[in-house]
């Protein structure tokens, strides 16, 4: 099921992802002891790393636990029950924050928007000041359900300015699972108060790490908040001292970072210039077959496309089955309306792969896409991306 014809699939999924070689080799290696110099040693790199990533000062924790285990934390350490937060929705990750209030009897104020918008800073601010008693607002950078891009540093400073002009605090968490190490976030000059991480997509890794990074700010709230925790209590975790509470997955750390080695060394900025062109090309792509792009605000790491009638489940299938290359399909009510395609980790050969592989997919199903028409643009767009041929393979 994992390969087509003894070669290997190809994931343009928003997570997990292909694993970068780094991430790799560090897996076939044997574990080491948590509690050893050897293991101390590459959790205080990981931090260092992820605060190159996260583009903070701040601590960053690693928790044993998929994304939504950070944003759980984040929610119980952050706000206590009977306090009101905003929470900006516009599908199935952005409402995943409501849903983790609600069971932990936090008060949301819902912010509904369509699938494919994103809130804009007048809006948040408009309703961040007018609710009396909001502690914070929940953001988050790339709504994975439709690859729609949050303008977080519009909407942070437009916080920060309100909070000064009315003497209110807010405290900001944003969700940055498919937005780290792929679309431009920069934790400290934004004024973030909590960022969220995960191993499995910008980091090139497997599924099974999450990162916390709290603020001198949040990190006082934490000790303040009511609520019960226990395996999640942050303040087990910033401890500044690499010895983790609890036994960590130690292959995931040293896999990740190995793999944070390899992308650091590509340079942020190059990282977001080639998310920018290798989202376009995908959207170019499928607006030249006919499809119409979800999101108003693209992100880096996913395009999510109307399919506009075209069977979704038949065109994933095809893809997989003739092509060898996995997609994700709409999630809730989107399921069967969209398809979902991730660039992440993927450099010029593989995006022109997919073009040519959607090309005789969509042919066999009755609609044409010409390559020929927009092969001049795609080679322009894809310089940019050129630079995952620098990543060691
Ligand atoms: C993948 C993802 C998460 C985390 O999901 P898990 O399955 O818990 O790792 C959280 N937020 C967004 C936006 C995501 O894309």
């Amino acid at each position: 099921l994992d390969s087509k014809d003894g070669e290997r699939l190809r994931l343009f999924t928003p997570g997990p992802v292909d694993l970068c070689g780094a991430a790799k080799r560090a897996l076939a290696r044997d574990v080491i002891h948590h509690r050893s110099d050897l293991f101390r040693q590459a959790l205080t790199e990981l931090e260092e790393h992820l605060r190159a990533v996260f583009l903070t000062r701040n601590p960053v924790a690693t928790l044993t636990s998929s994304g939504t285990g950070a944003m759980e934390a984040a929610v119980v350490n952050l706000f206590s029950p009977g306090e009101r937060v905003l929470v900006p929705i516009s599908g199935k990750f952005s409402a995943r924050w409501a849903e983790l209030c609600a069971a932990y009897g936090i008060e949301v104020c819902r912010m509904d928007l369509e699938p494919g918008q994103s809130p804009s800073a007048e809006d948040v601010v408009d309703r961040l000041t007018g609710d009396r008693g909001a502690a914070g607002v929940l953001l988050t950078h790339c709504e994975t359900s439709t690859g729609s891009l949050t303008d977080v540093g519009r909407v942070c400073r437009a916080i920060a300015e309100a909070a000064k002009l009315r003497g209110r605090r807010f405290t900001v968490c944003v969700d940055c699972v498919t937005s780290l190490a792929i679309d431009e976030f920069r934790m400290d000059e934004w004024n973030v108060d909590c960022a969220i991480g995960a191993s499995q997509k910008g980091l090139l890794s497997p599924p099974g790490l999450a990162f916390v990074s709290m603020s001198p700010e949040a990190v006082e709230r934490m000790s303040r908040v009511s609520g019960a925790r226990y395996y999640f209590d942050l303040r087990r975790y910033f401890t500044g001292t690499a010895s983790p509470p609890f036994t960590p997955a130690v292959s995931l750390v040293c896999a990740v970072n190995e793999a944070l080695k390899d992308l650091l060394a590509l340079g942020l900025p190059a990282i977001w210039a080639a998310y920018r062109a290798s989202s376009n090309a995908v959207r170019l792509t499928g607006e030249a077959a006919g499809l119409t792009p979800v999101a108003a605000s693209q992100a880096g790491g996913v395009v999510a496309f109307w399919l506009n009638g075209l069977d979704a489940e038949r065109l994933a299938a095809a893809l997989r089955e003739r092509h060898g290359i996995v997609v994700a399909q709409g999630q809730g009510s989107l399921r069967g309306r969209i398809v979902r395609v991730s660039p992440i980790g993927k450099g010029p050969a593989e995006i022109r792969a997919f073009a040519r592989a959607l090309a005789s997919v969509l042919g066999d199903m009755g609609r044409s896409l010409c390559l020929e028409d927009i092969a001049s643009e795609l080679d322009r767009i894809l310089e940019d991306s050129r630079v995952w041929e620098s990543l060691p393979s």
